[in-house]
């Protein structure tokens, strides 16, 4: 039987999408000072892109890649446009998004609008870590554009990291909220593998649920497993985390050692659940009968590190 070391073992060689370091330093201590901001966005080598309701240009490289469309600034006009400062590289270059009500118009035939779902898969560690960080400001700021004090609208400072209120003097910062996520094993090593109501045919994946006030991350995997699956959780062992910015979250994942193996679903959050071993998640993924989860989320990840090899792609 693997232990949790032996499962993730090798989560630092095969970076979780999201997850990657990106190689920019967000230079926080640069955003409040207007006018070293000021002096970054006339300079030559900065990079601006916009982003527009969760979405950015992406195009094709002639050698395969896949990059955010990004111009000099002097070709970015600032009009009714909100800019976020988003840091700096290795090389000194600076970083800015803008946040305007709509995509400029395509440079050329393969540019394209995508969104973080289709280009974090896409993208380079750097482009994948700044449109993250873009869309989770332009979803921050898109709601809480009034003060959660006094009512009052706020007005954006620090480069797009901070709202003040004018009237009384508040503050206010991003919000992210945490929420968990877990594949549970049992002592045979199956994983516990749910799907919700609204999922399409057969996509299983793991558990998942939001932190309440007041709770420790470890505490909210043993309440979340126990309310949608009906399964006592003991050992809760944390693996890596995700952005998660649809709109605010931070996904916090974990292994976490079922002590119970009896399933009683809620029916609500998840509309079945069953315990699959390699072999039986194997057959089922051949059969069709179960679709694995997809595209850039960690559960993906951690239903990997359990499986021992990448998931088979779902046909869609
Ligand atoms: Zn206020």
């Amino acid at each position: 039987m693997s232990t949790f070391s032996d499962t993730t073992a090798g989560t630092t060689a095969r970076p979780i999408d999201l997850t990657a370091p990106s190689g920019i330093d967000r230079a926080a201590h640069h955003r409040l000072d207007e006018a070293w901001l000021a002096a970054a966005w006339s300079h030559p080598t900065t990079r601006v892109f916009v982003v527009s309701g969760g979405q950015a240009l992406i195009d094709d490289t002639p050698d395969g890649r896949t990059e955010l469309v990004m111009t000099p600034a002097f070709e970015a006009p600032l009009t009714e446009t909100h800019r976020y400062f988003l840091g700096t590289d290795e090389e000194g270059v600076s970083y800015f998004a803008l946040q305007k009500d709509t995509l400029p118009g395509r440079m050329d035939q393969s540019a394209r609008a995508a969104g973080l779902r289709e280009a974090g898969l896409l993208l380079s560690p750097r482009d994948a870590g700044l449109l993250v960080h873009a869309v989770a400001l332009e979803n921050w700021q898109r709601m809480h554009r009034f003060c959660s004090r006094c009512g009052e609208r706020t007005k954006i400072a620090a480069a797009g990291h901070v709202r003040r209120c004018p009237a009384c003097g508040a503050e206010h910062y991003p919000r992210t909220d945490p929420a968990v996520i877990m594949l549970v094993t049992d002592e045979q090593d199956r994983a516990l593998l749910g799907r919700q109501m609204h999922w399409p045919e057969g996509r299983f994946s793991t558990l998942a649920g939001f932190v309440e006030p007041g709770e420790s991350i470890e505490q909210a995997v043993v309440r979340e497993v126990w309310e949608e699956a009906g399964v006592r959780v003991g050992a809760v062992e944390y693996v890596a985390s995700q952005p998660w910015p649809f709109p605010s979250s931070l996904m916090l994942g974990f292994m976490a050692r079922a002590v119970s193996s009896e399933i009683n679903v809620d029916g609500e959050e998840i509309h079945e659940a069953r315990w699959f071993s390699r072999e039986e998640l194997q057959a089922a993924f051949e059969s069709g009968e179960v679709v694995p989860p997809s595209g850039i989320s960690i559960a993906a990840r951690l239903v990997e590190l359990w499986y021992g090899q990448p998931l088979p792609k779902p046909v869609v």
